[in-house]
């Protein structure tokens, strides 16, 4: 058993567990960084908007594709065509991506070690069990941060949780090449939620989420029918977070991404999510103040995903309410608006406003 000591751990190194380090590290505080499999690749669209590259100083060499446009189909096969070409959205290969950001954790000054983080304990400060191929480690912190994903062994230890979560069937299909972002909608193919077909770095991928488990393998033969796509490869599945409300710091533990459920509802986008969150902890760490953590994120982001969880509940619902979502689509201000409040551009409340507006009229 070896025994270690560091100021900050960090469980998981995914995005938002390497960004923990890197922001660790631009501050001097000292950090360990455990991960579980170092040549793993994350289930993943790979879907990064372009503003994260300076915000987070990532590597635009990592950039596999630049998506210029979004297409939004109907239940009734109606389609809107969204123009992003100002703000593109690019496509990354999620192995690589992590891989990248881990090594520039270490070149900063974290130590990556491989294994896997099995249990937590609390005495004064916490401590974490991890066991890799060769040896066992015991490891004390003064503060754990949590990135470890939607299965987060450290949420089940320390607080007999797990992430409220759904099921994602998807698959990469070989030598296809599309230029748009797609979005599905129909109660027949993803129910509540939608179907997606992505630009891949190698062709196209596509998938569907569902929280019917008995249902999700029809709904994927029906998109399949319904897009005309032919597989190339195997089905897989994996679970993705579903926001309900946050969860923060407990027990000088520290919460971020997939861990702490944060995907955006509606368009389940994690991978900014995941390193701002973790941007934020640091910060938090930084001062001191773990409260900040929440108040902050608070202050940034929980009317975003409110705002967002009504749309799906509203627009989601069911085939009537999803065409009438594709119609507003195609009115080039409710893009605008639409766009602005992805980006963050424009401020909540005209958002907010101009929502409720449109939702007037097309609901009338
Ligand atoms: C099918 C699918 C498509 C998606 N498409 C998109 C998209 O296009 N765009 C987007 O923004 N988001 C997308 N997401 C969501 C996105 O993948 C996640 O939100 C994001 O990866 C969260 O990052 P994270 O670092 O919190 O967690 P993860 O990326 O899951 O990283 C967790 C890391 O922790 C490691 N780990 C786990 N347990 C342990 C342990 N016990 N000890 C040590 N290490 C451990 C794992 O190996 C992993 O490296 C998609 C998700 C799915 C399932």
């Amino acid at each position: 058993m070896e025994k270690l000591n560091c100021t900050v751990l960090v469980v998981g190194g995914g995005p938002a567990g390497a960004t923990a380090c890197r922001e660790l590290n631009r501050l001097g505080i000292n950090n360990i960084l455990l991960e579980k499999d170092l040549s793993f690749s994350k289930p993943c669209g790979g879907g990064l908007m372009l503003s994260a590259y300076s915000e987070f100083n990532i590597p635009k060499s990592l950039i596999k594709k630049e998506v210029k446009s979004i297409k939004i189909v109907s239940p009734k096969l109606n389609k809107a065509l969204v123009d992003i070409s100002k703000y593109p959205l690019t496509i990354v290969n999620r192995c690589e991506f992590d891989a990248k950001l881990r090594d520039l954790a270490k070149e900063g000054g974290t130590e990556v070690i491989e294994a896997k983080a099995y249990n937590i304990k609390m005495e004064k400060t916490p401590i974490v069990l991890a066991k890799s191929k060769e040896k066992k480690f015991e490891i004390t912190a003064k503060y754990i941060i949590a990135s470890d994903g939607v299965k987060s062994t450290i949420r089940k230890k320390l607080l007999n949780q797990t992430p409220s979560r759904i099921l994602t069937y998807y698959s990469d299909i070989k030598d296809i090449k599309i230029d748009s972002c797609q979005f599905w909608f129909g109660d027949n193919i993803s129910p509540k939620h939608y179907s997606w077909i992505f630009p891949h770095h190698n062709g196209i991928n596509i998938g569907l989420a569902s929280n019917n488990k008995k249902k999700i393998g029809v709904y994927f033969k029906n998109f399949l029918n319904k897009s005309g796509l032919k597989l190339t490869d195997k089905v897989k599945g994996y679970y993705i977070p579903y926001w309900e409300k946050g969860i923060f710091f407990e027990k000088n533990v520290f919460f971020v991404g997939d861990s702490a459920s944060m995907v955006l509802p509606f368009t389940y986008e994690g991978i900014y999510y995941a390193m701002k969150s973790s941007s934020l902890a640091v910060k938090a760490i930084a001062e001191d103040d773990p409260s900040l953590y929440q108040k902050e994120w608070e202050r940034l982001y929980l009317k975003k995903f409110k705002f967002l969880k009504t749309v799906q509940k509203l627009f989601l619902r069911n085939d009537y309410f999803s065409e009438k979502l594709v119609k507003l689509y195609q009115n080039p201000s409710f893009q605008r608006a639409v766009i602005g409040y992805w980006l963050g551009t424009k401020a909540p409340s005209s958002k907010f406003g101009a929502f409720w507006k449109f939702l007037k009229v097309i609901l009338k």
